[in-house]
């Protein structure tokens, strides 16, 4: 058991926890955002963070060190002072520089020596954040070295500073689940999934999604587990419920430096908005004209904060869904806003089995929000348990009212499939489903009656349905009598009304 990391609730893969980080005496919040700080170049005042609600930020280990006079001092004054922040500092290697320009003057010793002396709360070893799609003998080889310098991380006396155990293997998620389970097996203490930044640039969500699910495998659940790249608000919801805790944004000051203005569903340009869409105090007091009119510096400070302001608004949406139990549904309006959003959380349900583990059997309501609902961890969880009931002799399953003509009458609804009426009260089968339901919602449900004439062949069935679509009967097998509820009678076994 990791005791720098505990979790207060879950949803799906998602988690609410607390961060213990002994150096700088503090617990952070999870999911928890770390603003990018760049000490050469400070858009928004670190001490100002804690007005959107920042515990802890990130800074860049590597640029001071190269900085002989920003060394001075961070040696000097200890990094807090430095930056003017009281809450925790993660401190990153130089590994970003060595992906951008193929080589550092540092190693993983000397680099986690300087971050200790410099009063870091949590440091990061060199480790090689290889891009996506190269060859596999590429991706094994670096995965090789990143791990060699995660035992070497190991050895370094950094008292209580904590460590990161980065997370690499590119975009094969076989290897992204060997390297957690090895970084797992360290005594270090935070597993950032590195290298996800060129696939977040290109908005390959699903890649991340994959990326991430592989990390989770070979991770244990009490891992804090950080997206390091993700800084964009519109996919906060979906990388915690892939299991995410961390996340930091440079996007936030890099953006604003590009007149681009972050909102939940994507990014906007300064020039096209008449109209601000946010609540903020920077979007409640200044027009877009206002800030259009402005000198380079001003408009990009309150552009930085407005993207603050969403970002951090998002975070707290995120960790209010995940203690409410509602956290896919928000996922899902998410996905709804951008195709490729959409394709992230696509890539989640395919490994809804996965994360059908961490969901909490029991939550408020399950809305149906869209087809992609009828793939949700609930949805599998319910006919996995169609295995375990005891359905027997003659079974009616229906969508009308209770028929006495069969030995035991259960209800059927999309997208679960049957049920006995027992369970009608239990949760996910007290959904809110759409009237006019969705073929996937019926192929689901008829998935589902097909699985329980699957596991109970000495039980008979019989379906009757409010006039399914075709292609979703077909996948009930033809040892299951159907009846359309609009068009067919429903009589009795033995003929009688
Ligand atoms: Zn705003």
């Amino acid at each position: 058991m990791r005791d720098v990391f505990e979790i207060r609730a879950q949803d799906a893969g998602g988690r609410v926890g607390d961060l213990h980080v002994p150096r700088a005496d503090v617990t952070v919040e999870t999911p928890a955002l770390l603003p990018v700080v760049n000490p050469n170049v400070i858009t928004v005042d670190p001490a100002r963070f804690d007005e959107f609600g920042a515990e802890i930020l990130i800074t860049n280990s590597y640029i001071i060190k190269r900085d002989d006079d920003l060394a001075a001092r961070a040696r000097e004054e200890g990094l807090h002072d430095l930056l003017g922040f009281d809450g925790a500092i993660m401190t990153d290697s130089g590994s970003f520089q060595l992906s951008e320009y193929g080589e550092i003057d540092t190693d993983t010793e000397e680099i986690l020596a300087f971050q200790h002396e410099i009063g870091s709360d949590i440091g990061t070893p060199v480790d090689i954040p290889t891009p996506p799609d190269v060859d596999r003998a590429r991706a094994e080889d670096e995965l090789r070295t990143t791990q060699e310098r995660l035992e070497l991380a190991e050895a370094v006396d950094v008292g209580d500073m904590l460590v990161n155990a980065p997370v690499q293997g590119s975009t094969y998620p076989d290897l992204r689940e060997e390297a957690g389970a090895h970084a797992y097996a360290t005594d270090l203490d935070v597993f950032p999934v590195g290298a996800a930044v060129p696939m977040m640039n290109d908005y390959r969500y699903d890649d991340v999604a994959r990326a991430v699910a592989g990390a989770k495998r070979g991770l244990g659940a009490d891992a804090p587990v950080h997206l390091f790249g993700a800084g964009h608000p519109m996919m906060f919801a979906l990388a915690v419920a892939l299991g995410c805790d961390l996340f930091d944004s440079a996007a936030y000051a890099l953006y604003a430096r590009d007149d681009r203005y972050l909102t939940v569903h994507g990014t906007e340009q300064l020039a096209d908005l008449h109209h601000f869409p946010c609540s903020c105090p920077i979007c409640t007091e200044h027009t877009p004209e206002d800030v259009r009119r402005m000198p380079d510096a001003a408009r990009e400070e309150l552009l930085a904060e407005h993207n603050l302001h969403v970002s951090f608004t998002e975070l707290r949406r995120v960790k209010q869904a995940v203690r409410d139990g509602d956290l896919l549904e928000l996922v899902e309006a998410r996905a709804h806003a951008h195709p490729r959003t959409l394709d992230g959380y696509r890539a989640l349900l395919d490994h809804a089995g996965q994360y059908e583990a961490s969901d909490p059997a029991s939550k408020d309501a399950f809305f149906y929000a869209s087809a992609e609902s009828a793939r949700r961890p609930e949805v599998l969880r319910h006919r996995e348990r169609l295995a375990r009931l005891s359905p027997e002799g003659r079974v009616l399953l229906t969508e009308g009212p209770r028929h006495d003509g069969y030995d035991d009458c259960w209800r059927v609804t999309p997208p679960f499939g049957p049920y006995p009426r027992a369970l009608s009260e239990v949760y996910p089968l007290t959904a809110e489903t759409p009237v006019n339901m969705d073929r996937e919602g019926y192929e689901a449900a008829a998935k589902g009656v097909a699985r329980l004439a699957g596991e109970h062949p000495d039980a008979a069935f019989t379906l009757a349905h409010e006039s399914w679509p075709a292609d979703a009967l077909d996948y009930v097998p033809p040892r299951v009598e159907t009846l359309d509820l609009g068009e067919d009678l429903l009589t009795g076994p033995d003929g009688e009304a």
